[in-house]
């Protein structure tokens, strides 16, 4: 676990500006959902903790590292994307091993945590199957449990579950927060979905064209929204 910093990150391809100076303090174990329509900039900021794309200008620190210069694979981060391709050819085991396999892991810490990541996400019937043996509950599982094999700093989903239908979506929703309430690791959850924000989040950071418009508890922001955005985004039907 660790605390991640935002501090006034812009972030520009070419000529256009997409963030114009995001500040985003994120506690030690908390889990933030970062809510905002399609295009505010949302996947950008998680690419930038990522390491995935470069900081124009502010700073990123994980922990009390600034990560600015730092290589995706020299961070202690792990990503679930909302296209979570699962490798066709690969076992359930493989696919979650493959990322330690890649840091040169030793292949009885490999199965060890293979073996633990499936407990915790109850696929250990499943991990001799291939993906396309599962279904999109399960796939999805997978994914996470690429993630959480290797027992990172900080987990960063984006739309995660955007692609499944309405009723898995909500079941999906509990075990990504039963998942957290045991593992306690910091998290940083992209959606534009305000139910799912309002449901899952410690924090909710509702941002909109490129700028935080607020922060604060899902209570804070369903009592206290601070402008017209806020109000018409959180009080609108998904
Ligand atoms: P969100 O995830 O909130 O939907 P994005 O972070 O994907 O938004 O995109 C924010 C803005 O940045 C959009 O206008 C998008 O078109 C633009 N953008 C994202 N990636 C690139 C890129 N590689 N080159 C140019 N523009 C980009
Ligand atoms: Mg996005």
């Amino acid at each position: 676990m660790s605390s991640v910093h935002i501090r006034d990150v812009r972030k520009s391809f070419g000529n256009f500006e997409v963030l114009h100076g995001v500040t985003i303090p994120i506690e030690d174990g908390q889990f933030v959902v970062l809510v905002g329509p399609s295009g505010c900039g949302k996947s950008t900021l998680l690419r930038m903790l990522a390491g995935l794309e470069n900081i124009t200008s502010g700073t990123i620190s994980i922990g009390e590292r600034v990560v600015n210069n730092v290589q995706p694979k020299e961070r202690d981060i792990a990503m679930v994307f909302q296209n979570y391709a699962l490798y066709p050819h690969m076992t359930v085991a493989d696919n979650m091993g493959f990322s330690l396999k890649l840091r040169s892991a030793g292949s009885d810490e490999i199965n060890k945590r293979v073996k633990r990541a499936a407990e915790i996400l109850a696929l250990t019937p499943l991990l001799d199957r291939y993906p396309r043996q599962l279904s999109g509950g399960q796939r999805q599982r997978v994914a996470m449990g690429r993630a959480i094999v290797r027992d990172p700093q900080v987990f960063l989903f984006d739309e995660p579950l955007s692609n499944l239908d309405a009723k898995l979506r909500v079941a999906m929703r509990t075990e990504i927060k039963e998942l957290h309430q045991r593992l306690k690791t910091t998290t940083v959850y992209v959606t534009h979905d305000q139910i799912e924000a309002m449901t899952m989040a410690d924090k909710i950071v509702v941002m909109h064209d490129g700028i935080v418009e607020q922060m604060g508890t899902p209570l804070e922001l369903y009592d206290k929204p601070e402008n017209q955005f806020v109000a018409g985004f959180i009080g609108s039907p998904a």
